[in-house]
């Protein structure tokens, strides 16, 4: 048995510790079990990584002081995935381990709610009906309290001191004459007590969805299950091809594990999967309390619940031989962690099924280009599903040129006569309207008429954003508020001009256009509350709201029939971001915001208003041409090597004096250009296109190469040796999305 034990503690040191293990615990401390360990003068948490036998320190080891739970808290398995994401995403070890276990079940104090459960002791002479006279000289309120659980065998003392309408003194009396016995015992807290579902039964399938569950269930039975690429456009029923493929794993006895992004995991969709499998679904998520969070993943881990649904971390839900991990909307964005360990889930859950053996199907209506150029290179295979449910169709998108109707009408408008009409037609014929924007706020900027002054936040490098209602200036970066100056802080004229529109001005203006018409604004402004969301939606699902209007919140996965038309409202914002994906990003908005419209037995409209109406990844959304887009996008990242060409690491120094910031970044970069290979690509440190956040400086250096290790290597050895001053801090981000 081994007697040493590698360590890895909470604080972050990015490396191990040898401890010797006291033979009391030997046989309980593995790989992956939580420990309590001196620490110079305290006693710190931390894990095991590995174990030996011998230690280069051998003479002067301390003593693991004590264990956490009788089974290892982290799977043999997952422990590896932490290492692969330390490891690929350049990360301390300990973030990753930190990664993999909720923080509900790794915290000091974690544990399950211990409640007191009542119970009846048969009392002796209780046969031949004599035992009410053993009960029948006792005081009303504790022959109520029998009576009481002789209707149920047994429950919590709470509920029995409800449901007797007694305190716990007649309880107590009868426990203290071994009438009844009080225990104490571990109850779960079940987020979804309360919640009566109807069981939902298979749907006889599509030709399109049983050619899809083939090729998944065909892969899950291979000795070596691979990655299936599920493209099924809007409404052609992915979800229930993810159902029945993982009720082909539960009849192998395999579990599986469902990824949604955080923002479509709202109730709706939780419901459509635990209608079906009821009790064995887990749910990770964080609007769970913390104790429900810890109590749902030890159902996970004790085998009572096989299929995890979550978001992003449910990926490390420790699952025993998972037959299927689903990543639905795989193009998302919030699948990457942006603080450290920056992992990618869908990459990991890639790495996850390599590890287990296990098939992983990518699904969504518009893949990324890094797994459909992965299909295109064999590595993934596909699976398509073009047609809607039921043949219905998808819906007709028209593009309105901006800058005509800003011809047409002598200034800019807000909205075009067509969006308007075809507003006015739904209102007409009750039909719901779902309106987007990507900007939430009143006016985007507040400028001087006279001197051209632009409000500017004083930590970041952008203009503050209007916003009407609060009468305020807001930082989107960084959160800052101000008042508005009564007149300009640089020439002291009283006129200011509102540039641009958000959310909050659409409401107003849509106020006046149709003043009868029930508006719900949604956007993180008005959705504070954590239950907003779910009433809103709720209400817009019983039509007691006509017009829905938000900003990215709506875009994905929504699913209301009668909504007939949707109208995007500046859709050429999102091509202004910076970096290479600003094509993809603005083709996957349009086309999972149009995909909300035409879900029912009527047919949907979208318009779509934009000043660049020939852009590409416009006209391609018009088109409904996925391929179309991937052929002509992919062209251009080749020329320029832009993944998924090549891989992208970004390193981003930040602190407090931009001179020190630079000079930090010069000196890293020319150390690491000494040892860096010649097939990687690089450019020296430049100032990030957002040059200053929450009154941090942010330079960058960007690295590219089709190998992410002759990246990553060269940096961890630079980080090791180089001396990086205490006001500067450097990230590393592997395959980084935003170039912010
Ligand atoms: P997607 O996720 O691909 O956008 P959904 O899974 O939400 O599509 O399916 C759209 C609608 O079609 C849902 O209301 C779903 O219940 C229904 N549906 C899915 N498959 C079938 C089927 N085979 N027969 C009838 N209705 C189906
Ligand atoms: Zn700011």
């Amino acid at each position: 048995m081994a007697s040493i034990a590698k360590v890895v503690v909470e604080i972050s040191l990015d490396r191990e510790f040898d401890y010797r293990i006291p033979p009391h615990l030997q046989s309980v401390i593995g790989v992956g079990s939580q420990v309590v360990v001196p620490f110079h003068s305290r006693e710190l948490r931390g894990f095991v990584v590995g174990l030996a036998n011998h230690s280069a320190f051998s003479a002067k080891l301390k003593e693991i002081a004590g264990v956490v739970g009788d089974k290892p808290l982290i799977p043999d398995l997952i422990m590896k995935l932490a290492y692969w994401i330390a490891d690929y995403y350049c990360a301390p070890i300990e973030h990753a381990v930190r990664t993999v276990l909720p923080s509900a079940v790794r915290k000091r104090g974690a544990q399950h709610k211990k409640q007191l459960f009542v119970s009846l002791i048969d009392a002796p002479a209780q046969s031949n009906g004599a035992g009410s006279s053993v009960y029948g000289t006792l005081p009303s309120k504790q022959q109520l309290v029998i009576e009481t659980l002789q209707q149920h065998s047994s429950m919590t003392l709470t509920e029995l001191k409800e449901r007797a309408g007694c305190s716990e003194s007649p309880i107590r009396t009868l426990e203290k004459h071994g009438l009844v016995k009080i225990e104490e015992s571990t109850i779960l807290r079940d987020p979804h007590a309360g919640l009566e579902l109807l069981q939902t039964k298979p749907f006889d399938l599509m030709v399109e969805q049983q050619t899809a569950l083939d090729i998944i269930n065909a892969s899950m039975d291979k000795e070596k299950p691979g990655v299936v690429l599920l493209h099924g456009v809007t409404g052609s029923g992915k979800t229930e091809v993810y159902l029945q493929a993982i009720q082909h794993a539960l009849d192998k006895g395999q579990g599986a594990i469902v990824l949604v992004p955080e923002i479509a995991l709202t109730p709706q969709t939780v419901d459509r999967f635990r209608s079906r499998f009821g009790d064995c679904v887990a749910v990770l998520h964080s609007s769970l309390s913390e104790g429900e969070r810890h109590d749902e993943w030890h159902r996970i881990r004790n085998g009572e619940a096989q299929i995890a649904i979550g978001a992003r971390s449910a990926l490390f839900a420790p699952i025993e031989n998972p037959g299927l991990i689903v990543v639905d909307e795989e193009h998302e964005a919030t699948y990457k962690q942006d603080e450290s360990p920056r992992y990618n889930a869908r990459d990991v859950a890639v790495m996850r099924g390599h590890l287990e053996k296990c098939c992983v199907v990518l699904g969504s209506a518009t893949p990324g280009l890094e797994s459909f150029s992965n299909v295109r290179a064999g590595r993934y295979e596909l699976a398509e599903m073009l047609q809607r449910v039921d043949d219905r169709s998808m819906p007709l998108m028209r593009i309105v040129d901006m800058r005509i109707e800003a011809e047409k009408q002598g200034r800019p408008q807000i909205f075009s006569s067509e969006l308007v009409q075809a507003i006015y037609d739904r209102l007409n014929s009750k039909e719901q309207v779902i309106l987007f924007l990507n900007r939430r706020g009143f006016s985007s900027s507040l400028q001087c008429e006279q001197c051209g002054y632009v409000a500017e936040c004083s930590e970041c490098s952008v203009s503050m954003t209007y916003h009407k209602r609060a009468h305020k200036l807001l930082c989107h970066i960084c959160g800052a508020e101000e008042k508005v100056p009564p007149r300009c802080p640089e020439c002291g004229d009283p006129d200011f001009k509102y540039a641009g529109m958000g959310t909050e001005k659409i409401e107003e203006v849509l106020g006046k256009l149709c003043p009868k018409a029930r508006v719900a604004r949604m956007d993180s402004d008005t959705m504070r509350k954590k239950d907003s969301y779910r009433t809103v939606l709720d209400q817009f699902r019983r039509g007691k709201i006509d017009i829905l209007l938000g900003t990215q919140m709506i875009a994905k996965g929504l699913d209301f029939p009668n909504v007939t038309l949707v109208g995007v409202l500046h859709a050429d914002m999102s091509l202004h971001v910076p970096g290479f994906r600003a094509g993809e990003r603005t083709f996957q908005l349009l086309t999972q915001v149009a995909g909300r419209a035409g879900r029912g037995e009527k047919a949907g409209e979208v318009i779509v208003q934009a000043y660049t109406p020939h852009h590409p990844a416009i006209q391609a959304a018009r088109r409904l041409d996925y391929q179309g887009f991937c052929d002509q996008d992919l062209e251009f990242r080749r020329e320029l090597a832009y993944p998924p060409f090549t891989h992208l690491v970004l390193l981003t120094f930040k602190g407090e004096h931009e001179l020190e910031v630079q000079q930090t970044a010069d000196r890293f970069f020319e150390a690491l250009e000494r040892i860096l290979p010649a097939s990687v690509q690089h450019s020296p440190a430049m100032p990030a296109p957002l040059a200053r956040a929450k009154g941090q400086w942010r330079y960058q250096i960007m690295l590219r190469c089709e190998h992410t290790v002759r990246m990553t290597k060269p940096i961890r050895y630079v980080q090791s040796i180089f001396k990086m001053p205490k006001g500067v801090t450097c990230t590393v981000d592997v395959d980084a999305l935003s170039l912010l």
